[in-house]
């Protein structure tokens, strides 16, 4: 699809700009197919944009973007018409607090896997708070002030965020991409000739690939705080968390 998930190309993923293009098609249920779409589509633990589409001076507004083998933008009263050129505006308050947290998402689960060698096996984030499912080896060792310490070490460091395109090779070679076995079965079910993995780094502490939005620096996170830990059985805990 020509739309398809053009925000992997921008790095930081925040401020979002706004973007001119025509309508492709109007799903039965009220989704709008673009003909380019810049929007984040919900999926890997981060909700979707959200949004307005303005024409001739009208705004109608979109709700959380998804995608199936398209970005579809849910419109409650669709008036727009196959052809029309539309601005689409993404909600950019809402798009910064969900790189934001999903940058400190990265920082928590890397740092419970150096620590601990937890594995992050779920999460959900929002704007406000988020959870995070971590595996561990022995959960007993876990220390919750640890944690808080341990990620709050790497949001005062200030560390800087890249996004990387990398190849089967590259990734195999570098002995800080985190869980690899696991990386190295994504990037295989790719296929094509010469498949590329988006990997995301926080200089320092972690390397894994990630389709989300992040900051371009660990500083703005501010502060993590690491708030209920609850049992969810089979050697995991569910951190919920919140930023300052
Ligand atoms: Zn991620």
């Amino acid at each position: 699809m020509s739309n398809f998930r053009r925000h992997l190309d921008f790095h930081p993923g925040t401020d979002p700009p706004s973007f001119t293009t025509a309508v492709d098609d109007v799903l039965p249920d009220g989704g709008v197919v673009l003909s380019e779409s810049w929007c984040y589509p919900k999926g890997g633990g981060q909700p979707g944009d959200t949004g307005v589409l303005k024409l001739d001076g009208e705004s109608i507004p979109f709700g959380e973007v998804t995608a199936t083998n398209a970005i579809i933008h849910p419109v409650e009263d669709p008036t727009l018409e196959v052809g029309d050129e539309v601005e689409c505006v993404i909600d950019g308050a809402r798009r910064n607090a969900l790189a934001r947290m999903h940058s400190a998402a990265h920082i928590v689960s890397a740092v419970a896997n150096e620590r601990w060698g937890a594995i992050t096996v779920g999460n959900q984030l929002n704007q406000a708070t988020s959870r995070m499912d971590l595996k561990f080896e022995n959960r007993e060792l876990f220390d919750k002030d640890q944690l808080s310490e341990d990620a709050n070490y790497w949001v005062d460091n200030d560390s800087r965020i890249h996004v990387h395109e990398w190849g089967r090779d590259q990734i195999s070679s570098d002995d800080r991409v985190r869980n690899k076995r696991f990386v190295e079965r994504i990037i295989d079910r790719v296929g094509g000739e010469d498949p590329q993995l988006r990997m995301v780094e926080i200089e320092g502490i972690d390397l894994c690939p990630c389709a989300g939005t992040h900051l371009s620096s660990t500083g703005p996170i501010e502060g993590i705080t690491i708030d209920r830990v609850q049992n969810k059985g089979k050697g995991t805990f569910r951190i919920n968390f919140s930023l300052n």
